[in-house]
């Protein structure tokens, strides 16, 4: 191998390709990336390159740039795309699967918890057609590449489970959607790539084998200790409904729309994956519907917990040839009083309370109802918070009527009378919790439309922002506030 290649590709291994390369059930194709023209590094993440045991200095060489624009020469790696079908807004959508990303291989990288090497699939998203484009070009144009970069960075940040961004490149290729843009590439990294929609595919295809070799290769490579277990299958998809369950329940509590929950952007480990037309709340709006092409809502903010059910449900029902109805429904069962727990430990957490009690739960909700009504921001409400004290009641300024938030206030100022702790302790607590940057979408839209004049500062600047979301960035407070009102006319809509 030639020292003009980047070290990164020597490293890569490809368990997936090994396992099922010999398979008639074609779970993955071979593929070869499309390379792009006259690439560009927008941006590198060095605090996941640091993560991953990559150099960081590496990730700016021009050997790297080359291979995370798709250019493989003088590389031995054999890229591949995998299949996958779906449900998309509640209907069987058939096969799909990796239509603009190739799975350039899995990075083993010693976990500094357990101490043991873990795979880390490294994937090129937007590095041309695959076998499973259909009649799209497998490219993504820089924009939607900026949002996925930034938002994954901005989520894993908020200690939500989700897929990195390790790089981010911008080129001469042109794609064509509604006017001409430039192709990017955005090196995804995740723990893995298998959606509930991988498992679907081979149920409906009436292939129990392949749904089977799918679970097997799962539990290998991410649950080693189930091995030998009888009750492997069962943990799996329990797995699947209480980390869904949980990263559900973080979405809620920061504010996240998705926009397009459909079953093949599911992933098995129940991380945050494929991010499209996403949204962070701005006012509390339990309506709240970010995907444009989503017009009767069913991705809307407030539906986004029993979504994840449906999905979970769309899940069990592929691995009915593995186990048992009993075993499903037992393993769905704890989907809500899971998500239920989380949810209602992150709202404690976010008032600065130090457990949940029984009770909480009408102080939570009577708080949104008010937020609701008063068009109250969200984030910046729990933000504002963190410096609230009976003698200093800051917020209240932010709802219209104030006979309403002083009844509220007063519950509060009795529930936190009730703890131990001072209001200085309260609010260090809160503000590691109440994050004063969130990604919404007039800061991406500020960051795409700098880049794309060819000026790539912003996306710069975001990242480091978005990566201590919790911390004070001078260099950005004009982002720590209300969005101006030009952000309402902006329309994010899925793939591009
Ligand atoms: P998404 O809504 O981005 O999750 O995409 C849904 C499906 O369409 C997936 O199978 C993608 O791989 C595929 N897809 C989206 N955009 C493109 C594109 N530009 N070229 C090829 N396939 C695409
Ligand atoms: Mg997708």
């Amino acid at each position: 191998m030639s020292d003009a290649h980047s070290p990164l590709g020597k490293d890569l291994q490809n368990t997936f390709f090994d396992t099922f390369n010999d398979q008639n059930d074609l779970h993955c194709s071979a593929v070869a990336p499309s390379p792009l023209n006259n690439p560009v590094l927008v941006s590198s993440n060095a605090l996941l390159a640091a993560e991953l045991g990559l150099n960081p200095e590496h990730m700016t060489d021009s050997a790297m740039l080359r291979l995370m624009a798709g250019d493989l020469t003088d590389t031995d790696l054999q890229p591949i795309a995998l299949v996958y079908s779906g449900h998309q807004f509640g209907v069987w959508a058939g096969q799909l699967g990796d239509g603009r990303a190739m799975t350039l291989g899995e990075l083993p990288v010693v976990d500094i918890k357990t101490g043991k090497p873990q795979l880390w699939d490294i994937q090129l998203k937007g590095a041309g057609a695959t076998p499973y484009s259909r009649f799209a070009d497998g490219r993504a144009v820089l924009r939607s590449s900026i949002r996925e970069y930034l938002c994954s960075e901005a989520m894993h940040s908020l200690g939500i489970a989700t897929t990195r961004a390790l790089c981010l490149v911008n080129s001469d290729t042109s794609v064509y959607r509604e006017d001409v843009e430039s192709a990017s590439t955005v090196c995804r990294v995740a723990r893995s790539h298998i959606r509930f929609g991988s498992f679907e595919h081979f149920h409906y295809r009436n292939q129990p084998d392949a749904v089977k070799a799918m679970a097997d290769y799962v539990i290998a490579r991410h649950f080693p200790q189930w091995i030998e277990d009888d009750l492997r299958y069962a943990n799996l998809v329990t797995h699947t409904v209480t980390k869904t369950a949980k990263m559900i329940a973080q979405w809620q509590a920061e504010g996240f729309a998705h926009g397009v929950m459909n079953t093949d952007n599911m992933s098995i480990l129940g991380d945050t994956i494929d991010y499209g037309p996403f949204g962070f709340l701005d006012v509390y709006n339990p309506d709240f519907i970010c995907n444009h092409s989503d017009a009767n809502g069913r991705y809307s903010f407030k539906n986004q917990p029993s979504v994840g059910l449906w999905n979970l449900n769309a899940l069990a029902t592929s691995f009915m040839s593995l186990l048992p109805s009993e075993a499903l429904v037992t393993a769905l069962k704890n989907y809500e009083p899971t998500f239920l727990q989380y949810y209602r430990q992150l709202m404690a957490r976010k008032l600065g309370l130090e457990a949940y009690r029984d009770g909480d739960e009408s102080l939570i909700n009577q708080l949104l109802t008010l937020m609701e009504e008063n068009q109250v921001d969200y984030s910046l409400f729990f933000r504002q918070l963190c410096y609230f004290s009976n003698s200093h009641r800051n917020v209240r300024d932010m709802f219209v009527d104030r006979n309403a938030f002083d009844d509220w206030a007063a519950l509060y100022v009795q529930r936190l009378s009730q703890q131990q702790s001072s209001d200085q302790d309260r609010s260090a607590t809160m503000l590691e919790t109440n994050p004063k940057y969130i990604l919404r979408n007039y800061m991406a839209q500020a960051a795409i439309e700098k880049a794309e004049q060819g000026d790539y500062s912003e996306v710069n600047l975001l990242l480091e922002v978005l990566q201590s979301p919790f911390a004070e960035h001078p260099q950005a407070e004009h982002y720590a506030g209300l969005p101006p009102d030009w952000a309402g006319a902006i329309s994010v809509s899925c793939s591009s």
